[in-house]
């Protein structure tokens, strides 16, 4: 951060980080407030629902829509009012003092009257040296990117929510047999998903058993398992590995400055997406453990904008 020039970097009244459903809501209510937000797209641009395939439970879209889809007339209308999108990700922030100050991708100098952060979270994994070693090469944390790669071939997936459920059902489409995998004797799942996995002929599912090693040199060839009840191993020939164990938030960047909780939610004030300091504030996945929707992440994105322009007001009245 010392050695970046930040005298003459662009100097915005708001800037977004991350362009999930909670990023660009704020970035759309920010723009149509006249407040010209540039909005910094991140690693994954899109965030969660870029890897989603039917998003069945957004209002509006009663035939569904495809997650990429939606994420596009997102961006389309942040832009029809003005948001200018950022490629890039941040990679350093001061929010010691205001005018804040972001750097993007190491380089980029950029000015904040307000930070609206609303960086979502990203896949979590088994923690298995070989299952590091493997990913892309059999393992992967999205069946809807990757999932087409096991044509006729038979895949395991980790995890009893929905994520796991949903992510099942889809491999079906190009897996020959797959194996949902889940640690304990009921799904963390909704009803409703839970349910068409079960119905699916082509799902078995293992109960009660845990993923203890990964085999294979260049790719996957199969996975230890073990029962966790029983204590009984055994080796399951698969093409594919599957994880679906959840997700964790993206704000380690804001360590130094945020309040976050135990497991790096940023906390924000009751009724609100103020975070611990003033002109800062919170949204999405980044900050909600509880819902988690994309719904949800759209409404908190829509309050982090209109606290900002509040805020904003503020400042200027005096
Ligand atoms: P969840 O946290 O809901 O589920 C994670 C699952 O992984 C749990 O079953 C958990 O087991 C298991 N798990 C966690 N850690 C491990 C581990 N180390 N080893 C083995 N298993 C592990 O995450 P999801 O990503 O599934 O869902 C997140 C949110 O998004 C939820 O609110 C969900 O409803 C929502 N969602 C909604 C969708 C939709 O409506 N279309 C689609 C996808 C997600 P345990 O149950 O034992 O804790």
């Amino acid at each position: 951060m010392e050695a970046i020039d930040f005298s003459s970097a662009d100097h915005r009244k708001v800037v977004v980080v991350g362009t999930g459903p909670a990023g660009l809501t704020a970035a759309i209510y920010s723009a149509r407030a006249n407040l010209k937000p540039l909005v910094i797209q991140g690693p994954e641009p899109g965030g969660q629902l870029i890897t989603t395939t039917d998003v069945e439970n957004y209002p509006g879209f009663p035939e569904g829509i495809m997650g990429p889809d939606m994420m596009q007339k997102f961006e389309a209308q942040a832009e029809r009012f003005g948001a200018e999108l950022q490629w890039g990700m941040v990679t350093s922030v001061d929010l010691s003092e205001r005018p804040f100050k972001l750097v993007v991708d190491e380089e980029m100098p950029i000015l904040a009257d307000t930070v609206i952060v609303s960086t979502g979270a990203s896949a979590m994994y088994l923690g298995l040296e070989n299952e590091a070693r493997l990913l892309g090469h059999g393992v992967s944390a999205c069946a809807t990117c990757d999932g087409a790669f096991f044509r006729e071939q038979e895949v395991a997936i980790v995890g009893g929510g929905d994520t796991a459920m949903e992510e099942a059902l889809f491999l079906t489409r190009f897996a020959s047999k797959v194996y949902v995998i889940h640690r304990r004797d009921a799904f963390r799942a909704s009803k409703i998903m839970a349910g068409r996995v079960l119905e699916n002929e082509k799902i078995e599912v293992l109960w009660n058993t845990v993923v203890e090693d990964v085999l294979g040199e260049k790719e996957v060839e199969g996975i230890i398992l073990k029962d966790s009840i029983t204590g009984e191993g055994r080796t399951l020939p698969v093409q594919g590995l599957f994880v679906a164990i959840g997700h964790k938030p993206n704000t380690e960047i804001f360590s130094e400055y945020l309040e976050r909780d135990e497991t790096g939610y940023l906390i924000t004030k009751p009724d609100s997406t103020y975070t611990n300091i003033a002109g800062v504030f919170a949204c999405g996945d980044a900050q909600d453990h509880v819902y988690r929707q994309a719904i949800t992440a759209a409404g908190t994105g829509c309050m982090a904008a209109i606290d900002a322009e509040r805020w904003l007001a503020d400042q200027e009245e005096g």
